[in-house]
């Protein structure tokens, strides 16, 4: 039994929690699932999810509640980690906001709301380098991820990054949890996209 962290101070934990346990069925595995809102849980926890929500909120809450420390260690110590829209935004070495205390897990730069207000939110059918098929990708107030270092692009649109891998940590500028496909979950955190 693998224990699976999602970071729940603020943002969709629900999702994520219910497409970690389908990722985890769907190879072999059974998860339990812990909220994280304090200190003291990271350091146990298998794999672990930053969700989307508001970066800037995000950020603030997990200095205020000493939570940030823990993640750093737990990405420095190469376990799987995923990190969507706003968790990809405090995962990044640059948010380009003064509000976000960046965790620099990830070697790349972002624009926060950079799809604009007219494509404030929209689905797109995604090529996403290790999976076989197109991915619905769902994208709500989304960031670009304008700087790209040590990363490798997984996905992009019109040019643009919107997935990235540096080594254990995966970032989605979508909301992977928001289908019932949970191919990016068992990417980041079983090695493949299989489906079952
Ligand atoms: N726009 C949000 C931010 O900048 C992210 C949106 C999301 O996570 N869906 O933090």
């Amino acid at each position: 039994m693998l224990t699976a962290g999602v970071i729940a101070v603020q943002g969709d934990v629900a999702e994520h929690a219910a497409a970690v346990r389908r990722a985890a069925e769907a190879h072999g595995e059974s998860v339990a699932v812990e909220e994280i809102r304090s200190a003291g849980t990271v350091p146990d926890c298998d794999l672990l999810l930053m969700p989307g929500g508001e970066s800037t909120t995000i950020s603030r809450l997990l200095e205020e509640e000493s939570i940030d420390e823990e993640v750093r260690a737990f990405a420095a110590a190469g376990r799987p980690m995923l990190v969507t829209c706003a968790g990809l935004i405090v995962a990044s070495r640059d948010a380009n906001d003064d509000r976000v205390s960046e965790l620099e897990l990830l070697d790349v730069g972002v624009d926060r709301n950079a799809f604009g207000r007219q494509k404030d939110s929209f689905e797109a059918a995604l090529d996403v380098r290790g999976l076989e098929a197109p991915f619905p990708a769902v994208f709500i107030r989304a960031p670009v991820i304008d700087a790209v270092g040590d990363a490798e692009v997984l996905a992009e649109v019109g040019g643009r990054p919107v997935a990235v891998r540096q080594d254990n940590v995966v970032g989605t500028a979508f909301h992977p949890e928001l289908t019932d496909d949970s191919r990016l979950h068992g990417l980041a955190f079983f090695g493949d996209g299989d489906d079952g």
